[in-house]
């Protein structure tokens, strides 16, 4: 049989290392043709030599030089910057892993599209962004779109032959991330280390802190409009600490559909690497009778700010969600580099949401990807602004 082609985009990060995991337990089922990654030379080249890949790429084009080192004597070709990139994504292949953190994964993954493979999408930035251009584009090239966002995913499943007129509501749960039970008046004064850690998944740092902002879960929800096509009014956030349900669909004869599964991405990349199949996964089994009990309740809107903006991006529509997601994104490296307050970031954005809003233009323009990154650059122009002036 022939082996299926792969590429994985953002091989180096957390999705990406659990996808290889998968990969290398049956590796002779697959032909690796291209790994991407940015500052993490040595992991790139050590995989792509397990891998016997093509071609492995490094986002840095000052560490081309590193990446040629690490790989000498493999025979597998090495490139940097944004176009080797988009270039990788441009290889034939079957199937893709979008797993680059942020806008800059939105760029290869619709070239991967374009060459018309099948897009396994953890880069939930891109559908952000960029919503309608994404699924256009796999339209127009036949190429499918498979979710891994676990919620995505989750909801994916649980919609397997069922028809969405049937649908009433999807709920995505979030864990509550790593400030949950804190006191209110506590928050301005959480350190990077309190956001970096998650009480159940172990993911990358920006979606970590993401997490305990709920800015994750906020573009979640406008992941799930995008992708499932659902109103806004049908899209609802649960808090589920234990986070073992990871979404629920309800239907309009009542029957609510949930989907539970221990919090291990490998389950969801399985499930779009397998597609349509289901395949044996190496995630743990879950024994209820010893977890006892699952509990929920209503997110805290004071608490997550983000999930109200979600709703106002939303219902602004246009190109809002690129400058959600830029605006978000800027005000991030702002608390990570330490010049911003934890509770400041949702400020910022909601700033930067408004001063969008009311010069004009930029939100309204069409759905292209240059207008996608000229809403993100100057979102990202008008955060960095902000946080200065504040500073100064
Ligand atoms: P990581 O930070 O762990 O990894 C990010 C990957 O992108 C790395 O390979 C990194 O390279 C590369 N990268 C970073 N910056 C750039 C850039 N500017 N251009 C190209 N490549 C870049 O992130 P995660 O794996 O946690 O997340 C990846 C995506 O998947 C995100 O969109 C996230 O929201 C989504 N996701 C993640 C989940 C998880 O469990 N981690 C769950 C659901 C969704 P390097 O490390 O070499 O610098
Ligand atoms: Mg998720």
């Amino acid at each position: 049989m022939a082996r299926r082609r792969i590429s994985i985009l953002g091989a180096t990060g957390s999705i990406g290392q659990n996808t290889i995991d998968l990969i290398k337990r049956d590796l002779p089922a697959y032909e690796v043709i291209a790994l991407t990654g940015a500052g993490n030379i040595a992991q790139l080249a050590a995989d792509a030599r397990v891998l016997n890949a093509q071609v492995a790429v490094t986002a840095d084009e000052s560490r081309l030089d590193d990446l040629r080192d690490a790989l000498a004597g493999s025979g597998i070709a090495a490139a940097a910057g944004q176009a080797a990139l988009s270039e990788a994504a441009a290889r034939p292949a079957d199937w893709v892993m979008s797993a680059i953190v942020g806008a800059a994964g939105l760029a290869p993954g619709i070239v991967a599209l374009q060459q018309g493979a099948t897009l396994a999408l953890a880069n939930k930035e891109s559908l952000v962004c960029a919503g309608s251009l994404i699924l256009e584009t796999a339209r127009q090239h036949n190429a499918r779109l498979l979710p891994v966002d676990s919620e995505h995913s989750a909801i994916f499943q649980a919609l397997v032959g069922e028809d969405m007129a049937a649908v009433e509501r999807i709920v995505i749960t979030a864990s509550g991330g790593a400030f949950r039970d804190w006191p209110l008046d506590d928050l301005p004064n959480a350190t990077l280390a309190q956001a970096s850690s998650h009480p159940n998944w172990d993911m990358g740092q920006r979606i970590t802190i993401d997490s305990a902002s709920m800015f994750n879960k906020a573009l979640e929800v406008i992941e799930t409009r995008e992708y499932f096509g659902v109103s806004p009014d049908k899209i609802e956030v649960l808090v589920h600490p234990e986070s073992m349900i990871h979404a629920l669909v309800g239907f309009h004869d009542g029957a609510l559909m949930a989907h539970v599964g221990p919090p291990d991405m490998r389950h969801a990349i399985g499930y779009a690497l397998h597609w349509p199949e289901r395949r044996v996964l190496p995630v743990e089994r879950l024994d209820l009778a010893a977890i006892g009990s699952l509990t929920f309740r209503a997110p805290d809107m004071a608490r997550w700010p983000a999930l109200r903006l979600a709703r106002e991006v939303m219902a602004r529509g246009g190109l809002a969600g690129a400058v959600f997601n830029a605006a978000k994104e800027t005000a991030l490296d702002g608390f990570i580099a330490g010049n911003l307050a934890f509770t400041a970031m949702a400020e910022i954005v909601e700033e930067v949401l408004t001063q969008m809003d009311a010069s004009g233009g930029h939100i309204d323009a069409s759905m292209t990807l240059d207008n996608v990154a000229a809403a993100d650059h100057l979102a990202r122009m008008a955060a960095r602004d902000i946080i200065e002036k504040r500073a100064g």
